[in-house]
């Protein structure tokens, strides 16, 4: 595994002074827009692109016209998303010949793929430049040849993946953060593009994490999320003996910290021992995100998940047995390639059986250079979507349930600041990860941690009220 060194570092730190000269020209302050698709670890990468940009002199902005610099950091773990971005990028053209200044660029996982690194070369020519996922540090660089070549700049290596420490962050101002803890995955699921447009598995020195969670705490941060696209893994390529379940023991012993989250787990990795640690350590939430994907047993072996349905529902069993309260989440796959009636009642048996908090749910998404791309696949569209609305019938209906035996329970929250659909209402979340929304008090501000007695109930949130007992 290759780490960046300080001396590639530096080179960068003298790029994004250039950038700073030519971008700042004037005493002018540049604004920069960054847009971000998918999941938590690219929101992550968001905050480095960001830091990035702060120390090349940039500021931010939410609109686009006001933007100098608009940039994409990109998903490509479903089609819908890379057809968004796509006609975004596209509808800039206009903006672009009305400024001809505008730098665009398009950044993350799907410009990893060669084909679409390719395709905006020819086909758009207004984008500026473009970098993969492993050249995320070279950004100063990357950003400092847009500013002095002609030509759409390419940035895209194929390689394992690095590990880089000395990135700057710039993160949002608030009690929670993301701290990744590793990259990539080495686990080759047939459906999934992750491990080719993210590498393959390597783990942050545990010393690296706990330095950087031990910073965000004096600067507030009281609850840290865990990032990796399969954190149970982590440890396996370090030379030191130790594991997922030690390192979140070590994180727990931080003071000041209060609570911790991690995501996501593969069932076919979680330990007991992960189990038995996330039992005792008091910091860490009762929550667990452990995606099943598909009930059937022939499926999962065609997804290559590496587990039966048996094996996750026992897993489960023992999570349950130590930890009784613990809500859990999933991911679930609809109509993957031939997927029948039969397989998809097994998937419906599993969310019965288990009772989820909650599911994310998708309908399969070929994927270009995935095994199961080229899988024959004879089940129609319209069965696929029947299935999808049946299995959010039966989830809504058990999340439901979930929800109204809140009723009149107390939980502890973590405000995170006002509700996103009524400015008299603040929200927080409760230890299992369930949002509540409660009138706002004055003397409660984002950050603190207040008790709030659960009065009314939805499918996807909760009402409370401050309990002063
Ligand atoms: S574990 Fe499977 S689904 Fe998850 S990122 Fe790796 S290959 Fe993709």
């Amino acid at each position: 595994m290759k780490t960046v060194t300080s001396e590639e570092m530096n080179q960068q730190f003298s790029y994004a002074e250039q950038v700073k000269h030519l971008a700042c020209a004037g005493g002018k302050t540049p604004k920069a827009l960054v847009i971000t698709y998918g999941c938590q670890q690219n929101e992550n990468d968001s905050e480095r692109i960001r830091g990035m940009l702060a120390q090349m002199g940039y500021d931010f902005t939410e609109e686009k016209e006001e933007a100098d610099l608009i940039l994409y950091n990109t998903c490509a773990v479903r089609e819908g998303a890379e057809q968004r971005v796509l006609g975004n990028v596209g509808a800039l053209v206009h903006e672009k010949r009305r400024r001809p200044n505008l730098l665009i660029g398009i950044c993350g996982c799907m410009m990893q793929q060669e084909h679409m690194a390719k395709t905006i070369k020819q086909k758009y020519r207004h984008v500026s430049f473009v970098f993969g996922t492993h050249t995320l540090h070279k950004f100063p660089q990357i950003l400092w040849r847009a500013l002095s070549e002609e030509q759409t700049v390419i940035s895209v290596e194929q390689s394992d993946g690095v590990i880089c420490e000395e990135v700057p962050v710039r993160r949002e101002e608030g009690p929670k953060a993301w701290v990744s803890i590793m990259y990539g995955c080495n686990n080759f699921c047939t459906y999934c593009i992750v491990p080719y447009v993210r590498g393959r598995e390597r783990s942050r020195q545990p010393e690296k994490v706990l330095v950087e969670i031990r910073e965000l705490v004096k600067t507030g941060v009281t609850e840290i999320t865990l990032l990796g696209q399969n954190v149970n893994a982590y440890g396996k390529d370090l030379p030191e003996d130790i594991d997922f379940a030690d390192l979140l023991y070590q994180i727990n012993q931080i003071e000041g910290l209060k609570r911790i989250r991690f995501m996501t787990s593969h069932p076919k990795d979680m330990s007991q021992k992960l189990i038995d640690t996330m039992a005792v350590c008091d910091k860490v939430m009762p929550q667990l995100h452990l995606p099943f994907q598909a009930g059937s047993d022939r499926i999962l072996e065609k997804m290559n998940r590496r587990y039966t349905q048996e094996q996750y529902l026992d897993l489960v069993r023992r999570v349950r047995e130590k930890m009784p309260d613990i809500a859990l989440t999933t991911d679930i796959i609809v109509g993957f390639p031939n997927e029948t009636k039969e397989d998809f009642e097994e998937t419906i048996k599993v969310l019965k059986a288990v009772r989820f908090d909650s599911v994310f749910s998708f309908i399969y998404s070929k994927r270009q250079g995935t095994p199961a791309a080229v899988m024959e696949d004879a089940i129609s569209d319209s069965e696929k979507h029947e299935n999808f609305d049946r299995l959010l019938e039966v989830q809504n209906q058990i999340s439901r349930e979930i929800n109204d035996a809140c009723f009149g329970k107390t939980f502890e929250l973590l405000v995170e600041g006002e509700s996103k659909t009524d400015e008299n209402m603040l929200t927080g979340r409760t230890p299992g990860g369930k949002i509540v929304n409660f009138p706002k008090e004055e003397g409660i501000k984002t950050g603190d941690y207040v008790n709030v007695t659960v009065t009314k109930t939805n499918t996807w949130s909760l009402l409370g009220e401050i309990c002063r007992d």
